[in-house]
Protein backbone atom coordinates (compact mmCIF):
# COMPACT_ATOMS: atom_id res chain seq x y z
CA UNK A 1 0.00 0.00 0.00
CA UNK A 2 1.09 3.49 -1.25
CA UNK A 3 2.53 5.46 2.05
CA UNK A 4 -0.29 8.08 1.00
CA UNK A 5 -3.66 8.47 -0.22
CA UNK A 6 -2.30 9.83 -3.86
CA UNK A 7 -5.21 11.15 -6.38
CA UNK A 8 -3.15 10.69 -9.94
CA UNK A 9 -3.70 13.29 -13.02
CA UNK A 10 -6.78 12.42 -14.59
CA UNK A 11 -7.39 13.37 -18.35
CA UNK A 12 -8.72 16.66 -19.23
CA UNK A 13 -8.69 19.60 -21.70
CA UNK A 14 -7.48 22.45 -19.96
CA UNK A 15 -9.54 25.96 -20.80
CA UNK A 16 -7.61 28.61 -22.84
CA UNK A 17 -5.89 31.03 -20.70
CA UNK A 18 -8.21 33.32 -18.99
CA UNK A 19 -8.05 37.10 -20.27
CA UNK A 20 -8.30 39.52 -17.35
CA UNK A 21 -8.42 43.61 -17.86
CA UNK A 22 -8.59 46.55 -15.94
CA UNK A 23 -12.68 47.39 -14.42
CA UNK A 24 -12.12 51.09 -14.80
CA UNK A 25 -15.26 53.16 -14.65
CA UNK A 26 -17.30 50.84 -15.76
CA UNK A 27 -15.32 49.90 -19.14
CA UNK A 28 -12.73 47.30 -19.15
CA UNK A 29 -9.28 48.08 -20.36
CA UNK A 30 -5.78 46.81 -21.33
CA UNK A 31 -2.75 48.62 -19.77
CA UNK A 32 -2.16 52.07 -21.30
CA UNK A 33 1.81 50.51 -22.01
CA UNK A 34 0.45 47.01 -23.28
CA UNK A 35 1.91 45.61 -20.42
CA UNK A 36 0.79 41.55 -19.20
CA UNK A 37 2.03 39.24 -16.91
CA UNK A 38 1.03 35.35 -17.10
CA UNK A 39 -0.20 32.97 -14.38
CA UNK A 40 0.81 29.30 -14.74
CA UNK A 41 -1.37 26.38 -12.96
CA UNK A 42 0.39 25.56 -9.76
CA UNK A 43 -0.39 21.76 -10.75
CA UNK A 44 -0.49 21.52 -14.04
CA UNK A 45 2.20 23.81 -15.05
CA UNK A 46 1.04 25.65 -17.99
CA UNK A 47 -0.45 28.87 -18.49
CA UNK A 48 -3.97 29.55 -17.12
CA UNK A 49 -4.21 33.35 -17.29
CA UNK A 50 -2.65 36.29 -18.83
CA UNK A 51 -3.91 39.86 -17.33
CA UNK A 52 -3.01 43.40 -17.78
CA UNK A 53 -0.35 44.62 -15.85
CA UNK A 54 -1.29 47.68 -14.12
CA UNK A 55 0.97 50.97 -13.30
CA UNK A 56 0.52 54.31 -11.85
CA UNK A 57 -1.55 55.17 -14.70
CA UNK A 58 -4.35 52.56 -14.59
CA UNK A 59 -4.47 52.96 -10.65
CA UNK A 60 -4.79 56.71 -10.54
CA UNK A 61 -7.78 56.36 -12.57
CA UNK A 62 -9.25 53.61 -11.24
CA UNK A 63 -9.12 55.85 -7.77
CA UNK A 64 -10.03 58.86 -9.53
CA UNK A 65 -13.18 56.82 -10.84
CA UNK A 66 -14.08 55.28 -7.80
CA UNK A 67 -13.77 58.96 -5.99
CA UNK A 68 -16.30 60.81 -8.55
CA UNK A 69 -18.26 57.73 -8.00
CA UNK A 70 -18.66 58.56 -3.95
CA UNK A 71 -18.36 62.03 -4.24
CA UNK A 72 -21.83 62.10 -7.20
CA UNK A 73 -23.67 60.36 -4.73
CA UNK A 74 -24.99 57.75 -7.26
CA UNK A 75 -24.18 55.03 -5.35
CA UNK A 76 -23.31 56.74 -1.27
CA UNK A 77 -26.40 57.98 -1.04
CA UNK A 78 -29.39 55.50 -2.64
CA UNK A 79 -31.36 53.76 -0.63
CA UNK A 80 -30.07 50.83 1.89
CA UNK A 81 -33.39 49.07 -0.18
CA UNK A 82 -31.67 49.97 -4.15
CA UNK A 83 -28.06 49.14 -2.63
CA UNK A 84 -29.33 45.72 -1.07
CA UNK A 85 -31.29 45.26 -4.94
CA UNK A 86 -27.13 45.08 -6.60
CA UNK A 87 -26.01 42.82 -3.81
CA UNK A 88 -29.02 40.11 -4.49
CA UNK A 89 -28.76 40.10 -8.06
CA UNK A 90 -25.32 39.46 -7.94
CA UNK A 91 -25.53 36.60 -5.62
CA UNK A 92 -27.99 35.39 -8.33
CA UNK A 93 -25.44 35.92 -10.68
CA UNK A 94 -22.37 34.28 -8.80
CA UNK A 95 -24.85 31.09 -8.26
CA UNK A 96 -25.18 31.06 -11.48
CA UNK A 97 -21.75 30.74 -12.02
CA UNK A 98 -20.62 28.71 -9.92
CA UNK A 99 -18.72 26.10 -12.03
CA UNK A 100 -17.09 28.38 -14.43
CA UNK A 101 -15.52 30.43 -11.27
CA UNK A 102 -14.72 27.22 -9.36
CA UNK A 103 -12.05 25.87 -12.46
CA UNK A 104 -10.43 28.74 -12.56
CA UNK A 105 -9.86 29.18 -9.29
CA UNK A 106 -8.38 26.06 -9.09
CA UNK A 107 -6.26 25.90 -12.13
CA UNK A 108 -4.54 29.54 -10.66
CA UNK A 109 -4.35 28.26 -6.98
CA UNK A 110 -4.11 24.91 -6.88
CA UNK A 111 -7.19 24.32 -4.59
CA UNK A 112 -9.35 21.30 -4.90
CA UNK A 113 -12.21 21.34 -7.62
CA UNK A 114 -14.82 20.75 -4.40
CA UNK A 115 -13.39 23.20 -2.17
CA UNK A 116 -13.15 26.01 -4.72
CA UNK A 117 -16.96 25.26 -5.99
CA UNK A 118 -17.90 25.44 -1.74
CA UNK A 119 -15.94 28.54 -1.50
CA UNK A 120 -18.08 30.11 -4.55
CA UNK A 121 -21.41 29.41 -3.74
CA UNK A 122 -20.52 29.68 0.17
CA UNK A 123 -19.61 33.57 -1.34
CA UNK A 124 -23.06 34.06 -2.89
CA UNK A 125 -24.46 33.47 1.12
CA UNK A 126 -21.91 36.14 1.95
CA UNK A 127 -23.32 38.67 -0.78
CA UNK A 128 -26.84 37.95 0.78
CA UNK A 129 -25.94 38.29 4.09
CA UNK A 130 -24.62 41.87 3.07
CA UNK A 131 -27.29 42.88 1.61
CA UNK A 132 -29.59 42.61 4.48
CA UNK A 133 -27.02 44.81 6.16
CA UNK A 134 -27.46 47.42 3.44
CA UNK A 135 -30.88 47.29 4.63
CA UNK A 136 -30.45 47.26 8.64
CA UNK A 137 -28.15 49.96 8.72
CA UNK A 138 -28.86 52.81 11.49
CA UNK A 139 -27.10 54.99 13.80
CA UNK A 140 -28.53 56.28 17.15
CA UNK A 141 -30.78 58.81 18.81
CA UNK A 142 -30.23 60.86 22.02
CA UNK A 143 -33.65 61.52 22.71
CA UNK A 144 -32.08 62.55 26.26
CA UNK A 145 -30.86 66.14 26.18
CA UNK A 146 -33.08 68.13 27.59
CA UNK A 147 -36.73 69.43 26.66
CA UNK A 148 -35.08 71.47 23.33
CA UNK A 149 -32.45 69.17 22.18
CA UNK A 150 -32.34 65.56 19.87
CA UNK A 151 -28.67 64.26 19.22
CA UNK A 152 -28.89 62.11 16.57
CA UNK A 153 -25.48 59.57 15.39
CA UNK A 154 -25.51 58.87 11.89
CA UNK A 155 -23.71 56.04 9.92
CA UNK A 156 -22.37 57.24 6.59
CA UNK A 157 -20.09 54.88 4.10
CA UNK A 158 -15.95 56.01 4.75
CA UNK A 159 -15.93 56.43 1.67
CA UNK A 160 -13.17 55.16 -1.47
CA UNK A 161 -11.99 51.84 -0.38
CA UNK A 162 -8.99 50.16 -1.50
CA UNK A 163 -9.24 46.29 -1.45
CA UNK A 164 -6.00 44.42 -1.63
CA UNK A 165 -6.52 40.58 -1.28
CA UNK A 166 -4.37 37.38 -1.02
CA UNK A 167 -3.60 33.97 -3.34
CA UNK A 168 -4.85 31.66 -1.09
CA UNK A 169 -8.61 32.46 -0.95
CA UNK A 170 -8.95 34.98 -3.73
CA UNK A 171 -12.86 34.81 -4.63
CA UNK A 172 -13.82 34.47 -0.49
CA UNK A 173 -11.72 37.03 0.63
CA UNK A 174 -12.81 39.47 -1.74
CA UNK A 175 -16.49 38.72 -0.89
CA UNK A 176 -15.82 39.02 2.79
CA UNK A 177 -14.62 42.69 1.83
CA UNK A 178 -16.68 43.90 -1.70
CA UNK A 179 -20.40 43.47 -0.78
CA UNK A 180 -20.08 44.87 3.22
CA UNK A 181 -18.07 47.47 1.39
CA UNK A 182 -21.01 48.08 -1.14
CA UNK A 183 -23.36 47.65 1.05
CA UNK A 184 -22.54 50.76 3.56
CA UNK A 185 -22.38 52.69 0.09
CA UNK A 186 -18.39 52.86 -0.23
CA UNK A 187 -16.77 52.98 -3.68
CA UNK A 188 -14.21 50.67 -4.33
CA UNK A 189 -10.75 50.41 -6.03
CA UNK A 190 -9.70 46.30 -5.62
CA UNK A 191 -6.31 44.30 -6.63
CA UNK A 192 -6.08 40.71 -6.65
CA UNK A 193 -3.18 39.31 -5.87
CA UNK A 194 -0.90 38.85 -8.96
CA UNK A 195 -0.84 35.10 -8.45
CA UNK A 196 -4.69 34.72 -8.59
CA UNK A 197 -5.94 37.44 -10.37
CA UNK A 198 -9.01 36.01 -12.52
CA UNK A 199 -11.81 35.52 -10.43
CA UNK A 200 -11.80 38.73 -9.22
CA UNK A 201 -12.09 39.91 -12.77
CA UNK A 202 -15.06 36.96 -13.15
CA UNK A 203 -16.70 38.68 -10.35
CA UNK A 204 -16.57 42.35 -12.28
CA UNK A 205 -17.95 40.63 -15.16
CA UNK A 206 -20.93 39.81 -13.05
CA UNK A 207 -21.01 43.26 -11.19
CA UNK A 208 -21.18 44.71 -15.03
CA UNK A 209 -24.47 42.51 -15.73
CA UNK A 210 -25.63 43.67 -12.60
CA UNK A 211 -25.71 46.78 -14.11
CA UNK A 212 -24.17 48.25 -11.03
CA UNK A 213 -23.54 51.69 -11.90
CA UNK A 214 -19.62 52.98 -13.30
CA UNK A 215 -17.07 53.82 -11.17
CA UNK A 216 -18.40 51.95 -8.18
CA UNK A 217 -15.91 48.95 -8.46
CA UNK A 218 -13.17 49.61 -10.36
CA UNK A 219 -10.49 46.43 -10.49
CA UNK A 220 -6.99 47.01 -11.21
CA UNK A 221 -4.94 44.19 -11.56
CA UNK A 222 -0.83 43.72 -10.96
CA UNK A 223 1.23 43.66 -8.38
CA UNK A 224 2.17 45.58 -5.04
CA UNK A 225 4.43 47.50 -7.00
CA UNK A 226 3.21 50.38 -7.76
CA UNK A 227 -0.68 48.91 -7.75
CA UNK A 228 -1.14 48.22 -4.03
CA UNK A 229 1.46 51.01 -2.90
CA UNK A 230 -0.23 54.05 -4.56
CA UNK A 231 -3.63 52.19 -3.28
CA UNK A 232 -2.67 52.16 0.14
CA UNK A 233 -1.02 55.98 -0.34
CA UNK A 234 -3.50 57.83 -2.39
CA UNK A 235 -4.45 60.86 -0.49
CA UNK A 236 -8.34 60.40 -2.58
CA UNK A 237 -8.88 56.58 -0.52
CA UNK A 238 -10.37 57.21 2.45
CA UNK A 239 -9.73 53.36 3.55
CA UNK A 240 -6.97 50.72 2.99
CA UNK A 241 -8.99 46.38 3.73
CA UNK A 242 -5.82 44.23 3.62
CA UNK A 243 -5.82 40.60 3.87
CA UNK A 244 -2.53 39.29 3.20
CA UNK A 245 1.10 38.90 5.03
CA UNK A 246 2.24 40.41 8.74
CA UNK A 247 5.18 41.76 6.57
CA UNK A 248 2.97 43.46 4.10
CA UNK A 249 0.57 44.85 6.38
CA UNK A 250 3.08 46.71 8.33
CA UNK A 251 4.44 47.98 5.19
CA UNK A 252 0.68 49.16 4.52
CA UNK A 253 -0.18 50.57 7.90
CA UNK A 254 3.51 52.53 7.20
CA UNK A 255 2.12 53.76 3.79
CA UNK A 256 -1.10 54.80 4.36
CA UNK A 257 -0.24 56.79 7.80
CA UNK A 258 0.82 59.69 5.58
CA UNK A 259 -2.91 60.68 4.92
CA UNK A 260 -4.16 58.85 7.97
CA UNK A 261 -6.46 56.83 6.30
CA UNK A 262 -7.75 54.45 8.04
CA UNK A 263 -6.38 50.73 7.29
CA UNK A 264 -8.21 47.32 8.36
CA UNK A 265 -5.92 43.97 8.66
CA UNK A 266 -6.59 40.49 8.59
CA UNK A 267 -3.09 38.97 8.51
CA UNK A 268 -1.43 35.49 9.45
CA UNK A 269 -1.67 33.07 12.23
CA UNK A 270 0.16 30.56 14.06
CA UNK A 271 -2.97 28.78 15.84
CA UNK A 272 -3.21 25.87 17.83
CA UNK A 273 -5.90 22.81 18.91
CA UNK A 274 -5.51 21.77 22.61
CA UNK A 275 -6.53 18.08 22.77
CA UNK A 276 -7.51 17.19 26.51
CA UNK A 277 -7.81 13.53 27.52
CA UNK A 278 -11.09 13.81 28.36
CA UNK A 279 -11.93 14.75 24.88
CA UNK A 280 -13.94 13.06 22.25
CA UNK A 281 -10.58 12.16 20.43
CA UNK A 282 -11.92 10.25 17.10
CA UNK A 283 -13.51 14.23 16.73
CA UNK A 284 -10.71 15.74 17.55
CA UNK A 285 -8.30 14.08 15.22
CA UNK A 286 -11.10 14.63 12.41
CA UNK A 287 -10.57 18.45 13.07
CA UNK A 288 -6.39 17.96 13.59
CA UNK A 289 -6.07 16.72 10.62
CA UNK A 290 -8.58 19.07 8.91
CA UNK A 291 -6.99 21.84 10.33
CA UNK A 292 -3.27 21.49 9.33
CA UNK A 293 -3.99 20.29 5.60
CA UNK A 294 -7.33 21.88 4.45
CA UNK A 295 -5.87 24.68 1.80
CA UNK A 296 -2.82 22.74 1.62
CA UNK A 297 -1.90 24.24 5.21
CA UNK A 298 -2.13 27.50 2.97
CA UNK A 299 -4.61 29.03 5.40
CA UNK A 300 -4.57 31.55 7.84
CA UNK A 301 -6.57 29.94 10.07
CA UNK A 302 -4.80 26.31 9.43
CA UNK A 303 -4.17 24.60 12.68
CA UNK A 304 -0.64 24.43 12.41
CA UNK A 305 0.10 23.55 16.19
CA UNK A 306 -1.69 20.71 17.74
CA UNK A 307 -1.07 21.24 22.02
CA UNK A 308 -1.94 17.56 22.96
CA UNK A 309 -1.88 16.37 26.86
CA UNK A 310 1.13 14.28 27.46
CA UNK A 311 -0.55 11.72 28.70
CA UNK A 312 -2.14 10.91 25.47
CA UNK A 313 0.08 12.38 23.55
CA UNK A 314 1.88 9.01 21.88
CA UNK A 315 -1.43 7.55 20.74
CA UNK A 316 -3.34 10.88 19.86
CA UNK A 317 -0.07 11.59 17.58
CA UNK A 318 -0.75 7.76 16.24
CA UNK A 319 -4.10 8.42 15.26
CA UNK A 320 -3.46 11.59 13.74
CA UNK A 321 -0.90 9.56 11.64
CA UNK A 322 -2.81 6.84 10.61
CA UNK A 323 -5.79 9.83 9.52
CA UNK A 324 -3.10 11.61 7.40
CA UNK A 325 -2.68 8.69 5.15
CA UNK A 326 -6.15 8.57 4.55
CA UNK A 327 -6.22 12.00 3.07
CA UNK A 328 -6.38 12.19 -0.80
CA UNK A 329 -3.50 14.79 -1.84
CA UNK A 330 -3.55 15.34 -5.59
CA UNK A 331 -5.20 16.27 -8.83
CA UNK A 332 -6.86 19.51 -7.98
CA UNK A 333 -9.32 18.95 -10.80
CA UNK A 334 -10.45 15.18 -9.60
CA UNK A 335 -13.86 15.53 -7.52
CA UNK A 336 -11.86 13.53 -4.77
CA UNK A 337 -9.18 15.37 -3.90
CA UNK A 338 -8.88 17.23 -0.43
CA UNK A 339 -5.97 18.63 -0.81
CA UNK A 340 -4.02 20.01 -4.08
CA UNK A 341 -1.14 21.66 -5.04
CA UNK A 342 1.73 24.15 -3.55
CA UNK A 343 0.92 28.36 -4.86
CA UNK A 344 4.52 28.40 -6.24
CA UNK A 345 7.98 26.15 -6.49
CA UNK A 346 9.55 28.54 -4.54
CA UNK A 347 6.95 28.62 -1.36
CA UNK A 348 6.79 24.36 -1.51
CA UNK A 349 10.96 24.95 -1.00
CA UNK A 350 10.16 27.21 1.79
CA UNK A 351 8.28 24.31 3.55
CA UNK A 352 10.87 22.14 2.81
CA UNK A 353 13.22 24.41 4.89
CA UNK A 354 11.22 24.81 7.84
CA UNK A 355 10.74 20.79 8.29
CA UNK A 356 14.33 20.18 7.79
CA UNK A 357 15.51 22.69 10.63
CA UNK A 358 13.34 21.73 12.92
CA UNK A 359 14.55 17.86 12.46
CA UNK A 360 18.34 20.21 12.70
CA UNK A 361 17.22 21.21 15.98
CA UNK A 362 16.12 18.11 17.33
CA UNK A 363 12.35 17.40 16.53
CA UNK A 364 11.15 13.76 15.16
CA UNK A 365 9.22 13.62 12.22
CA UNK A 366 6.34 11.32 12.32
CA UNK A 367 5.24 11.41 8.72
CA UNK A 368 5.86 12.84 5.22
CA UNK A 369 8.62 16.27 5.48
CA UNK A 370 9.29 16.45 1.20
CA UNK A 371 7.84 17.05 -1.56
CA UNK A 372 5.25 14.89 -2.74
CA UNK A 373 5.25 13.50 -6.14
CA UNK A 374 1.79 13.23 -8.51
CA UNK A 375 1.79 11.09 -10.93
CA UNK A 376 1.13 12.95 -14.13
CA UNK A 377 1.50 16.25 -12.50
CA UNK A 378 5.24 16.49 -10.88
CA UNK A 379 6.37 17.39 -7.58
CA UNK A 380 4.95 21.21 -6.61
CA UNK A 381 3.28 19.30 -4.00
CA UNK A 382 4.05 18.63 -0.65
CA UNK A 383 3.49 15.54 1.51
CA UNK A 384 1.03 15.27 5.09
CA UNK A 385 3.34 15.95 7.39
CA UNK A 386 3.71 15.80 11.28
CA UNK A 387 6.96 16.60 13.33
CA UNK A 388 6.30 15.82 17.14
CA UNK A 389 8.98 16.93 19.97
CA UNK A 390 8.58 20.69 19.03
CA UNK A 391 9.63 22.99 21.69
CA UNK A 392 8.20 26.78 22.13
CA UNK A 393 10.95 28.19 21.02
CA UNK A 394 11.44 26.43 17.53
CA UNK A 395 11.09 28.52 14.33
CA UNK A 396 8.43 25.70 13.30
CA UNK A 397 6.42 26.65 16.36
CA UNK A 398 6.00 30.51 16.26
CA UNK A 399 6.55 31.12 12.26
CA UNK A 400 3.57 30.74 9.53
CA UNK A 401 4.90 27.64 7.45
CA UNK A 402 1.72 27.94 5.37
CA UNK A 403 2.29 23.93 3.96
CA UNK A 404 0.75 20.85 5.20
CA UNK A 405 2.72 20.86 8.26
CA UNK A 406 1.87 19.81 11.93
CA UNK A 407 3.82 20.77 14.85
CA UNK A 408 3.27 18.39 17.93
CA UNK A 409 4.04 20.43 21.82
CA UNK A 410 2.30 18.71 25.04
CA UNK A 411 1.50 20.26 28.48
CA UNK A 412 0.40 19.02 31.24
CA UNK A 413 -1.47 21.31 33.14
CA UNK A 414 -4.73 23.61 31.58
CA UNK A 415 -2.29 26.40 33.21
CA UNK A 416 0.28 25.49 30.76
CA UNK A 417 -2.13 24.51 27.70
CA UNK A 418 -2.70 28.52 27.75
CA UNK A 419 0.92 29.84 28.42
CA UNK A 420 1.68 28.21 25.22
CA UNK A 421 -1.24 28.82 23.28
CA UNK A 422 -0.47 32.73 23.53
CA UNK A 423 3.18 32.14 23.20
CA UNK A 424 3.17 33.47 19.69
CA UNK A 425 3.07 37.02 17.89
CA UNK A 426 0.22 36.33 15.98
CA UNK A 427 -3.75 35.53 17.61
CA UNK A 428 -5.89 34.55 14.73
CA UNK A 429 -8.00 31.85 15.88
CA UNK A 430 -7.18 28.96 18.31
CA UNK A 431 -9.87 25.45 19.35
CA UNK A 432 -10.31 23.55 22.60
CA UNK A 433 -11.39 19.94 22.60
CA UNK A 434 -12.33 19.20 25.68
CA UNK A 435 -15.65 17.52 27.92
CA UNK A 436 -15.48 19.97 30.36
CA UNK A 437 -17.42 23.00 29.70
CA UNK A 438 -15.31 24.77 32.77
CA UNK A 439 -12.07 24.03 30.97
CA UNK A 440 -13.52 25.12 27.61
CA UNK A 441 -14.73 28.23 29.18
CA UNK A 442 -11.49 29.24 31.24
CA UNK A 443 -9.50 28.78 27.92
CA UNK A 444 -11.53 30.91 26.01
CA UNK A 445 -11.67 33.63 28.04
CA UNK A 446 -7.90 33.85 28.46
CA UNK A 447 -6.81 32.69 24.96
CA UNK A 448 -5.47 35.92 22.86
CA UNK A 449 -7.21 35.64 19.99
CA UNK A 450 -9.98 36.57 17.64
CA UNK A 451 -11.71 33.55 17.06
CA UNK A 452 -11.95 30.50 19.71
CA UNK A 453 -13.51 26.98 18.89
CA UNK A 454 -14.92 24.41 21.51
CA UNK A 455 -15.22 20.77 19.85
CA UNK A 456 -15.11 21.67 16.51
CA UNK A 457 -12.48 23.87 13.55
CA UNK A 458 -13.57 26.21 11.53
CA UNK A 459 -16.49 26.82 11.10
CA UNK A 460 -17.74 30.53 10.05
CA UNK A 461 -21.05 31.98 9.76
CA UNK A 462 -21.62 35.65 7.72
CA UNK A 463 -23.22 36.63 11.22
CA UNK A 464 -19.95 36.03 13.21
CA UNK A 465 -17.10 38.73 13.56
CA UNK A 466 -13.92 37.39 12.11
CA UNK A 467 -10.00 39.22 12.67
CA UNK A 468 -7.18 38.72 15.01
CA UNK A 469 -5.83 40.21 17.95
CA UNK A 470 -1.66 41.28 18.20
CA UNK A 471 -0.16 41.02 14.45
CA UNK A 472 -3.11 38.85 13.31
CA UNK A 473 -4.45 42.16 12.23
CA UNK A 474 -6.59 45.11 13.76
CA UNK A 475 -10.20 45.62 12.60
CA UNK A 476 -12.54 42.87 11.33
CA UNK A 477 -14.53 41.02 8.18
CA UNK A 478 -17.68 40.32 8.32
CA UNK A 479 -20.80 40.05 10.33
CA UNK A 480 -22.29 43.57 11.73
CA UNK A 481 -18.58 44.41 13.20
CA UNK A 482 -17.28 43.68 9.94
CA UNK A 483 -19.61 46.27 8.03
CA UNK A 484 -19.13 49.20 10.58
CA UNK A 485 -15.13 49.04 9.42
CA UNK A 486 -17.05 50.67 6.64
CA UNK A 487 -18.96 53.58 8.36
CA UNK A 488 -17.82 56.52 9.29
CA UNK A 489 -19.87 57.96 12.46
CA UNK A 490 -20.94 61.57 12.71
CA UNK A 491 -23.10 63.19 15.19
CA UNK A 492 -26.08 66.00 14.36
CA UNK A 493 -26.75 68.17 17.66
CA UNK A 494 -30.33 69.42 17.31
CA UNK A 495 -32.36 72.37 18.92
CA UNK A 496 -35.73 72.27 18.51
CA UNK A 497 -37.18 74.22 20.83
CA UNK A 498 -36.86 77.49 22.59
CA UNK A 499 -34.71 80.20 21.22
CA UNK A 500 -31.26 79.70 21.71
CA UNK A 501 -29.45 81.55 24.85
CA UNK A 502 -27.34 84.39 23.08
CA UNK A 503 -23.19 84.14 24.00
CA UNK A 504 -23.00 87.35 23.29
CA UNK A 505 -24.19 90.03 25.83
CA UNK A 506 -24.83 93.56 24.72
CA UNK A 507 -21.89 95.44 26.93
CA UNK A 508 -24.28 97.28 28.73
CA UNK A 509 -25.83 94.01 30.53
CA UNK A 510 -24.34 91.80 32.86
CA UNK A 511 -23.06 88.79 31.38
CA UNK A 512 -24.65 85.50 33.18
CA UNK A 513 -25.58 81.62 32.16
CA UNK A 514 -23.09 81.19 29.19
CA UNK A 515 -23.45 78.18 27.09
CA UNK A 516 -20.86 75.94 28.05
CA UNK A 517 -20.23 72.15 26.29
P1 LIG B 1 1.03 39.01 0.52
O1 LIG B 1 1.10 39.85 1.71
O2 LIG B 1 2.29 38.61 -0.14
O3 LIG B 1 0.14 39.68 -0.62
C1 LIG B 1 -1.19 40.08 -0.40
C2 LIG B 1 -1.55 41.19 -1.37
O4 LIG B 1 -0.77 42.35 -1.08
C3 LIG B 1 -1.30 40.86 -2.83
O5 LIG B 1 -2.38 41.37 -3.60
C4 LIG B 1 -0.02 41.63 -3.13
O6 LIG B 1 0.13 41.97 -4.48
C5 LIG B 1 -0.21 42.86 -2.27
N1 LIG B 1 1.00 43.60 -1.94
C6 LIG B 1 2.28 43.15 -1.88
N2 LIG B 1 3.11 44.14 -1.51
C7 LIG B 1 2.35 45.25 -1.32
C8 LIG B 1 2.62 46.59 -0.91
N3 LIG B 1 3.85 47.00 -0.62
N4 LIG B 1 1.59 47.45 -0.81
C9 LIG B 1 0.32 47.05 -1.07
N5 LIG B 1 0.01 45.80 -1.47
C10 LIG B 1 1.01 44.90 -1.58
O7 LIG B 1 0.17 37.73 0.99
P2 LIG B 1 -0.12 36.41 0.20
O8 LIG B 1 1.17 35.66 0.11
O9 LIG B 1 -0.88 36.72 -1.05
O10 LIG B 1 -1.13 35.66 1.20
C11 LIG B 1 -0.72 34.86 2.23
C12 LIG B 1 -0.80 35.61 3.55
O11 LIG B 1 -2.13 36.08 3.77
C13 LIG B 1 -0.52 34.72 4.75
O12 LIG B 1 0.31 35.37 5.66
C14 LIG B 1 -1.89 34.47 5.34
O13 LIG B 1 -1.88 34.14 6.71
C15 LIG B 1 -2.56 35.76 5.08
N6 LIG B 1 -4.02 35.59 5.13
C16 LIG B 1 -4.71 36.10 6.20
C17 LIG B 1 -6.09 35.91 6.28
C18 LIG B 1 -6.88 36.46 7.44
O14 LIG B 1 -8.08 36.63 7.28
N7 LIG B 1 -6.29 36.75 8.57
C19 LIG B 1 -6.75 35.23 5.28
C20 LIG B 1 -6.01 34.73 4.22
C21 LIG B 1 -4.65 34.95 4.15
Amino acid sequence: MNEFNITPSIPCILPEPFEGRHLINGVWQSSADGATFERSSPSHGVAVSKSAKGGHSETEAAINAARAAFDSGIWSRISGRERAAYLLKAADLIEANVDRIAVQETLESGKPITQSRAEVSGAADLWRYAASLARSLHGDSYNSLGPDMLGVVLKEPIGVVSIITPWNFPFWILSQKLPFALAAGCTVVVKPSEVTPSTTVMMGELLVEAELPAGVCNIVLGYGEPVGRLMSTHNKVDMVTFTGSTAVGKKITEAAGGTLKKVALELGGKNAQIVLPDANLDDAADAVVFGAYFNVGQCCNASSRLIVHEDIAASFVAKVVALSRDVAFGDPLDPRTQVGAIVTAEHNSNIGAYVENAVAEGATLELGGGFLDVPGLGQQFFQPTIISGVSAEMGIAREEVFGPVLSVLTFKTLEEAISLTNDTSYGLSVGIWSENIHHCLEFARRAQVGTVWTNTWMDGYPELAFGGMKQSGQGREIGHYGFEEFLEVKSVVMRVGRTRTSWVKPRDQKREDPITQ
